[in-house]
């Protein structure tokens, strides 16, 4: 069993932190919410000062933050923590980040001799909290076989995308496609309902027929289709419009840095962030399903 520093406790850290305590490995854990602390302490972690308290003489270290700029600043800041890390550690940052910037990560920890790989996450609060998590890696190969000994207690899958930075485009390619087919599942249902239709009978009808994809069968974003999902509990819950923002805007730098073609992500974008300012940001990505109900 190993020692893991766990910085990051959020609507995902929390429960992988919690589910690395139940495969059995030591955990300290850091956030710098005291209530998020609160909580994995309750289920058996031990609770960190600080984050370079929580790296001390841990063989991983695991973060799971916003965006590029916590991790960056955590690590390579002013006050980051790179110098207290042990050498013989494995550093995975698991957040969602721009592949640009898990490599500037990389390069500098390797500068300080400490290993890394980027092991972004697809799976959601869900798979979180069911230990059921897809790990999207990126680094090397040996570092990658290394990090599974922690991965397995808090994932199903376990998939290495390439080198340093591979884990991220991975991830972004996904979330890419998981928000188009998030919109046009909502406005091919509100579609319906505006003709008529039940939902749900529209749903089934569907789920049957070549129009079947993951949004409309295990998360459907109109209320009363699905139990135990967002729409279903006021968009409470599961994955941020204000994530789902932040990573197509990653994905739409990653296309314009590559020079790919990507209509479609750009639509979602445009319509996530008017979502977004519209006062929706801390919701879960499927109320977009609102933008296209008839206010009056
Ligand atoms: P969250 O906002 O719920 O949690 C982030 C946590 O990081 C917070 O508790 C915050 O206090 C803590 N934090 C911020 N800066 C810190 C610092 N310097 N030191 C210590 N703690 C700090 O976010 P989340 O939903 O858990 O998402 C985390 C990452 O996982 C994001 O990059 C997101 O894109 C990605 N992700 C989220 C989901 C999802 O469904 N929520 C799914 C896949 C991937």
């Amino acid at each position: 069993m190993a020692q893991v520093a766990f910085i990051g406790l959020g609507n995902m850290g929390g429960p992988m932190a919690i589910n690395l305590v139940k495969a059995g490995h030591q955990v300290k854990a850091f956030d710098l919410s005291l209530d998020a602390l609160a909580v994995v302490k309750a289920e058996g972690a031990d609770v960190a000062v600080s984050a370079s308290d929580a790296v001390e003489g841990a063989d991983f270290i695991i973060s799971m933050l916003p965006a590029s700029k916590h991790v960056l600043g955590l690590y390579l800041g002013e006050q980051g923590i790179a110098g207290s890390i042990s050498k013989q550690a494995l550093v995975i940052d698991c957040s969602t980040i721009d592949a640009d910037s898990a490599r500037t990560l990389g390069a500098g920890l390797a500068a300080q001799g400490i290993a890394f790989i980027d092991a972004p996450v697809s799976g959601g609060v869900g798979g979180a909290k069911a230990g059921t998590l897809t790990f999207i890696v990126g680094g090397d190969e040996a570092h990658f076989h290394r990090a599974k000994e922690v991965l397995q207690g808090m994932g199903k899958n376990t998939f290495h995308a390439g080198a340093i930075g591979a884990g991220q485009v991975a991830k972004i390619c996904n979330n890419m496609l998981l928000s188009v087919l998030m919109v046009a599942t909502s406005e091919s249902l509100q579609m319906g309902i505006d003709n008529g239709l039940d939902p749900k009978v529209l749903s089934d009808i569907m789920l049957k027929s070549s129009g079947r994809n993951w949004t409309l069968e295990l998360y459907n974003p109109c209320p009363g289709v699905l139990e135990n999902v967002p729409s279903s509990n006021d968009y409470q819950g599961g994955f941020m419009v204000d994530l789902m923002a932040k990573d197509l805007g990653l994905a739409l730098e990653a296309a314009t840095q590559s020079q790919s073609s990507t209509p479609m992500g750009a639509l979602a974008r445009n319509l996530y962030v008017a979502h977004q300012r519209s006062g929706h940001g801390k919701l879960d990505f499927s109320s977009i399903f609102k933008s296209f109900e008839r206010k009056a």
